[in-house]
């Protein structure tokens, strides 16, 4: 049957997801892991969210409710916006691939930057659409090099803000500049999977753009409500457009379980704000450690930091396994004398620093 695969499918780079906990203890006999490589909650999973699942995990004999109408309903309240602003998905991956199936036609193109978040050129390649790829500039999304991309057949631009896997960020003046000039038929979509970490005072709130342009704005559970084993993800645009990506999801995209841990989840004000503490706090003590070593990062805003560590990180990514610390390789995203590291615990930092002296 090989010869009926689709060209697309046979020239897919997958995802490379980061190495898990299990498979490195079992390929190396470590009997300690820790893992920093896929910007997961350091502290675990909400615990008003892992009681829901205790307490709904008799009902899983039935489908989900197709519409998440109480999720979707208590996430549009503490938006202040209507339930028909929102598309929830299997995480926002799933939105990724969503828009494209509900917006571009076979020859439209998409524009977005390198280094930035991998699954948007996989989910582009798997729907067959073009992507064009602008360069960063210190290390940054460039939205006019973006905007120079953008042709009669752009339909949608791709912005992670933050940006995965550098850590900065895109500032309000830059996105209502940038937004000025996107012609008419041009989405933009902003991915704001690591909003809760924010530290700084000019990051945009990408809601205050969907009634004015056309704006997608995806949030995640996976990363600050600790729930990315779960799969949650939402998109949040204008409804009648809304009403359309509704039409080209799976109808139980959202399981069960993952409904009723995000809906405790949200009402978890205590949980977010020992997370936001503990990646703030953890992150003030990397970069006084990585100073101290000299070694270049490049400042962050959400929860992971990118290293420069100056020689071949795949090679450095393997060596730091055998101390059983798990970080990302750059090299997927063209980074390649680099590691991006996602702050753990106090305690999963202090030993990424010992084997990180060890190493160098
Ligand atoms: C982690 C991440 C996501 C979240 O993906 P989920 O599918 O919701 O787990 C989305 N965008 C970016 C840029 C990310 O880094």
């Amino acid at each position: 049957m090989e010869n009926l695969v689709r060209r697309n499918i046979k020239e897919l780079t997958p995802y490379m997801p980061g190495k898990p906990i299990e498979e490195t203890r079992r390929e190396l006999g470590l009997k300690e892991v820790i893992k920093l490589a896929s910007n997961e909650n350091p502290l675990g999973a909400s615990p008003k969210a892992c009681q829901a699942i205790k307490k709904a995990a008799s009902s899983v004999n039935r489908y989900p409710d197709s519409s998440s109408f109480y999720l979707k309903r208590k996430i549009a309240d503490s938006l202040l916006l209507s339930p028909d602003t929102l598309v929830l998905g299997n995480g926002s991956d799933e939105l990724i691939e969503v828009i494209l199936k509900t917006f571009t036609e076979e020859d439209d193109n998409i524009v977005t930057s390198q280094a930035s978040f991998l699954e948007y050129e996989i989910i582009s390649e798997i729907c067959a659409r073009k992507l064009k790829k602008a360069p960063l500039k210190d290390f940054r999304y460039d939205l006019k090099a973006i905007r120079g991309l953008i042709d009669e057949k752009t339909k949608v631009v791709f912005v992670a803000n933050p940006n995965n896997p550098t850590g900065t960020y895109v500032n309000r003046n830059e996105i209502e500049e940038f937004l000025s000039g996107l012609p008419e038929g041009v989405i933009l979509v902003l991915d704001e999977a690591y909003d809760t970490f924010i530290d700084v005072e000019d990051f945009p709130r990408g809601l205050d753009y969907i009634f004015k342009k056309n704006v997608i704005v995806l949030k995640t559970f996976s990363k600050a409500y600790g729930l990315a084993g779960l799969r949650v993800g939402y998109a949040v645009l204008r409804p009648e457009a809304a009403r359309y990506m509704e039409k080209a999801r799976q109808p139980f995209n959202v399981n069960l379980l993952a409904q009723q841990a995000a809906f405790a989840a949200l009402d978890d004000r205590k949980f977010l704000n020992k997370t936001r503490e503990a990646v703030l706090k953890g992150k003030e003590y990397l970069y006084t450690q990585l100073k101290k070593l000299n070694i270049d990062f490049v400042p962050s805003v959400a929860n992971f930091i990118l290293v420069d560590i100056k020689k071949d990180c795949l090679e450095f990514f393997k060596e730091m396994l055998k101390y059983g610390v798990i970080v990302r390789d750059m090299s997927q995203y063209g980074l390649n004398n680099f590691i991006r590291v996602t702050i753990g615990t106090a305690r999963e930092n202090k030993r990424f620093i010992e084997v990180l002296k060890k190493i160098l």
